[in-house]
């Protein structure tokens, strides 16, 4: 996953640079200040979030932290799950859990620069591409927690989501396509899952369940089988006891 997909890249004009060199000339007091105006505004438009924050936090009353973000009317706290815009050229929205809300006043300006610490959640579409195998126990809802964290534009935020456990989500009568669920971690470093080896592995083929798929129980040992993996379409399912082929 390219985490950094919608930041644009912004190159520094020579006029810029030349200003910069000008402003150092000016006294001791006039510099510090202007270079400070000067560097806010540079990474802000570089979008250099994490030196931003390191600038901001050195001058009192720039940096300030908060509990909560109101989007489209909605208030979001933090610790919540949100979709973030992934840009233009990207399907799926991304999606991560929110760990820290500030604001920087750009000096001179009556402008808020809003960001948040975002922890990333893979989604399936992401896993797949190394693991072309997982495809088949993974759900569409499903999302893997990474270590990865980032801050973002707070305007990138576009709803709240749910994040729930697999076991919740099982359990829910209706879904609705903001619920997702988590079991486990991705490791970005080694692209691999984490916690894969003790998920219990059903039907013949052992895998891990797929909410998405439908399985069928065997009357007498209880396991769960694929309806693909024993050969049986939905429609011919009657009130008959089903026996799998090692009970039979
Ligand atoms: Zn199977
Ligand atoms: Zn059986």
């Amino acid at each position: 996953m390219n985490y950094s997909h919608w930041i644009k890249k912004t190159i520094l004009n020579k006029q810029q640079l030349k200003k910069a060199s000008h402003n150092s000339q000016s006294i001791q007091k006039k510099k510090i200040n202007k270079e400070q105006l000067l560097s806010i505004r540079d990474l802000y438009k570089q979008q250099k979030w994490q030196q931003l924050i390191t600038v901001s936090k050195r001058n009192r009353g720039l940096f300030q932290e908060y509990d909560q973000i109101r989007v489209q009317g909605r208030d979001i706290n933090v610790g919540e799950a949100v979709l973030i815009n992934s840009g233009d050229n990207h399907e799926d929205d991304y999606i991560g859990i929110i760990k820290q809300i500030v604001s920087i006043m750009v000096p001179r300006t009556n402008k808020y620069i809003c960001l948040c610490n975002i922890q990333w959640y893979m989604r399936k579409s992401e896993v797949i591409k190394n693991h072309p195998k997982s495809n088949e126990w993974v759900s569409e809802q499903e999302l893997f927690k990474t270590k990865h964290q980032e801050y973002i534009l707070a305007q990138t935020i576009i709803n709240k989501c749910n994040i729930i456990t697999c076991n919740e989500y099982v359990e829910l009568n209706e879904i609705e396509s903001t619920i997702y669920f988590n079991r486990l971690s991705w490791d970005s470093e080694k692209q691999k899952f984490r916690g894969y080896e003790i998920l219990q592995k059903f039907c013949l083929c052992r895998q891990p369940l797929n909410p998405d798929r439908k399985y069928i129980q065997c009357d007498s040992c209880k396991e769960w089988y694929h309806l693909e993996c024993v050969g049986i379409i939905e429609e011919k399912i009657g009130n008959n006891n089903y026996f799998c082929q090692i009970c039979q």
